[in-house]
């Protein structure tokens, strides 16, 4: 055997265990009593410590250009900050380019991935433009290992929007072949409308980016999307959650038996609009919009009581400068929020430690059912004889301020500064090695490698994570 994690509290989905787990070439090899195993070169004692899946953050979108501006981080720096924080597996997107089709960007995006990532990653096909020829590469994507796509229901003016008419074919030719499509929802009839009126009377401070955006817009257009599918008979995921009655929404279809998904991302769970009548409220523009404290609420019950099946980080590491670019009008701000390497410490701290989620719960929303949902379980967030090694261990008494100081992407700011932690990944370990120990990145760069997806029956016939 390579390595044997000992003494730690085991933690899958349902149950939590106290046993050893013995890892050779990369893989789980053994779980059970270290006397049991093999000899190994080398013992890790995670005495007092829950050893769980490694994170496998759902959306990311590393190095990423978005209004005018691109990502500070890049595919090394990135993946390094995320193994830092407890996860082994980022899922990000391939964004078509206008006049391009999505195969074009999927190519693009593993030149700029592939020799760079330090931990395993995955994508996501995201479509801007629905011609004959964008639709008739669906069915290949799929069967190359791509089979998640994402469609935003907002942006017309950037471009970047597929609308209903679209949809349909989309969701359509996706659903046939295997695949599982998803969306941004928000309605662009209500924010361009909102947006017009405020910008004619002058406001165009910060909090006009959340005002502009109200919870029922986000929600009109999930509801439209769910009934898109449920019309269709397609599963569906909603990418990025943030309102209560989209809760409800997602609770109801899932109660019908019907496939449909959904995630919440970190900043949703833990930060307020409020944030956006600071004075250095641009920082804090990502969309759907920050929310009020009720809408909070609904989505920690939601990810208690099933409704909610993951947390992304949706990580978007746009600058302090990026940010300033919106200074006079906060429709000039990139939208998006750093910080992927903070979604397991804050889902441990402000969900686990606060009694709000098991640690198994955490488990299953920050690992398991990601891998489930986009089709890279087993092999991802699984802790099996067989699967990859891929472990956190978790020490829940490490006490922690989140700073930016260490963060490999050097980013100059983040929505979580001063956060206090109760509880941190104190290592972890991709394929069977360490790469992340204390909050230093201790891996080889180009250690990680594109993995292909296949989406089981099970996720796309009912609500199976
Ligand atoms: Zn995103």
């Amino acid at each position: 055997m390579d390595l044997i994690v000992k003494n730690g509290r085991v933690v899958w989905p349902d149950v939590t265990l106290e046993v050893d787990l013995a890892i050779d070439d990369g893989k789980i090899a053994g779980i059970g009593h270290a006397g049991a195993f093999p000899k190994a070169d080398r013992f890790i004692d995670a005495a007092g410590k829950f050893v769980v899946p490694g994170g496998v953050d759902p959306h990311t979108h590393i190095h990423a250009p978005f209004m005018g501006a691109t990502a500070k981080d890049d595919f090394d720096t990135g993946t390094m900050a995320a193994a830092i924080g407890g996860t082994t597996t980022v899922i990000d997107f391939a964004f078509q380019q206008k006049g391009k089709l999505p195969m074009d960007a999927i190519e693009a995006r593993r030149k700029e991935a592939d020799g760079k990532v330090v931990i395993d990653y995955a994508l996501h096909s995201n479509l801007v433009a629905a011609s004959d020829e964008a639709i008739a590469q669906i069915p290949r994507i799929i069967a190359d290992g791509i089979p998640s796509f994402k469609f935003f229901m907002v942006y017309r003016k950037e471009e970047l929007m597929i609308d209903d008419g679209n949809l349909i074919p989309l969701i359509e030719v996706i659903n046939n072949n295997g695949g599982l499509a998803g969306c941004h929802t928000e309605n662009v009839a209500i924010i361009e409308h909102l947006q017009a009126e405020a910008i004619r009377k002058g406001n165009r401070s910060p909090i006009y980016h959340a005002l502009t955006r109200p919870p029922l817009n986000e929600a009109e257009a999930l509801n439209r999307a769910l009934f898109i599918s449920k019309y269709l008979g397609a599963a569906f995921y909603d990418y990025h959650l943030s309102v209560k009655e989209g809760v409800d929404l997602v609770r109801e279809a899932r109660r019908e038996g019907r496939p449909v998904y959904c995630e919440t991302t970190t900043h949703y769970l833990t930060l307020t609009e409020d944030m956006l009548k600071r004075p250095d409220g641009l920082n804090f523009i990502c969309s759907p919009p920050l929310r009020s404290r009720e809408h909070i609420e609904a989505l920690w019950q939601g990810l208690a009581d099933g409704t909610i099946s993951a947390v992304a980080s949706d990580q978007a590491a746009f600058t302090l400068e990026h940010k300033r670019m919106g200074k006079d009008s906060f429709d000039k701000v990139p939208n998006g929020l750093p910080g992927m390497e903070f979604r397991v410490p804050i889902l441990f701290s402000e969900g686990v430690q606060k009694g709000r989620i098991s640690i198994n719960r955490m488990a299953a929303v920050t690992s398991t059912n990601v891998a489930k949902i986009f089709g890279l379980y087993p092999k991802k967030g699984a802790i099996q004889v067989g699967s990859d090694a891929d472990l956190v261990i978790i020490d829940p008494k490490a006490e922690k301020k989140i700073t930016i100081d260490d963060c490999p992407y050097k980013i100059d700011w983040s929505p979580f500064d001063g956060m206090k932690l109760q509880g941190s990944p104190v290592m972890t370990i991709s394929k069977g090695k360490v790469v992340a120990e204390n909050g230093k990145f201790v891996g080889k760069a180009g250690a990680g490698e594109f993995v292909k997806a296949k989406i089981s029956e099970e996720i796309l016939k009912r609500p199976a994570a």
